[in-house]
């Protein structure tokens, strides 16, 4: 069966790995994308998460070109890091606009429809560092961590319609998120992951899908790490 799946973020990094793994099992994808050319093979819309009438209107052209939201997965997202000494308000209030009130705005929009439908999915992408606290991240550990109990609650509140809603809490993943550490740091972030190596964005995409599968119907309020056991499942 062929579903609407909508990823945030999906032009490039674990969000592209997951929209091409649910395209590879034969539903319909579309991706939100930002600036630039988007990849091939998906409907691509422009659409800043941060602004919740361009969300509106990403949501139109996909309804009309796919139908409703069936698999909502939330993956855009930014680190702006920072010790708390040296972090500005707009350090903090921009990363928060992006990943946890960003993420609201798609869920609310996506969660319309699912009502209707009696049914839904729904997943989040969080992070490792919003459970274990990483030093220099407080803003981004703190909008991950804001994921899991936004997640809980609707899991509670929506559970009865049939919606489930899930966060997977990746590791370090190997993506230009990452990039940007140095050799040393990688060194030291590895020395700590008991699989002793990052994780590629595929292995991300598979437990997403995972979720969203009929496997997982009755799996709802959980937090999967996929972490190369760094958590060690928090
Ligand atoms: P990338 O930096 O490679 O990609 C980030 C994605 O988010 C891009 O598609 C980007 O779009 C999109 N995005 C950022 N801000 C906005 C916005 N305001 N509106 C719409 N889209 C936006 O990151 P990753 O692929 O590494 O990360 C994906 C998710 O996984 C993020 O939520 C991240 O926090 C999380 N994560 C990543 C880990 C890692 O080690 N890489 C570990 C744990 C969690 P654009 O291309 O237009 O900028």
């Amino acid at each position: 069966m062929s579903r609407s799946v909508l990823v945030t973020g999906g032009n490039r990094g674990i969000g592209l790995a997951i929209a091409r793994a649910f395209a590879d099992a034969g539903d319909k994808v579309a991706i939100t994308y930002r600036s630039g050319e988007p990849p091939e093979g998906f409907l691509a819309v422009r659409c800043d998460i941060t602004d919740g009438e361009q969300v509106e209107r990403a949501y139109k052209e996909i309804e009309e070109k796919h139908g409703p939201v069936e698999v909502l997965v939330a993956n855009a997202g930014v680190t702006k890091d920072q010790l708390l000494m040296r972090m500005s308000e707009e350090d903090f209030v921009s990363v928060l606009d992006t990943n946890l009130t960003g993420t609201f705005r798609v869920v609310k929009r996506a969660n319309r429809a699912m009502l209707r439908a009696k049914k839904g999915r729904v997943v989040l992408i969080s992070s490792v560092v919003g459970l274990l606290g990483s030093a220099g991240q407080a803003n981004y550990a703190a909008s991950k961590a804001g994921l899991v109990g936004f997640a809980r609650s609707l899991a509670r509140e929506l559970g009865s319609r049939n919606i489930t809603f899930n966060v997977v809490a990746p590791g370090f993943v190997d993506t230009d998120m990452t990039k940007a550490l140095t050799e040393d740091q990688r060194a030291g972030i590895v020395s700590q992951v008991p699989l002793g190596r990052y994780a590629q964005p595929e292995e991300i995409a598979a437990t997403v899908r995972f979720l969203a599968s009929d496997d997982a119907s009755y799996i709802t309020g959980a937090v999967i790490p996929v972490d190369g056991g760094l958590g060690m499942g928090h």
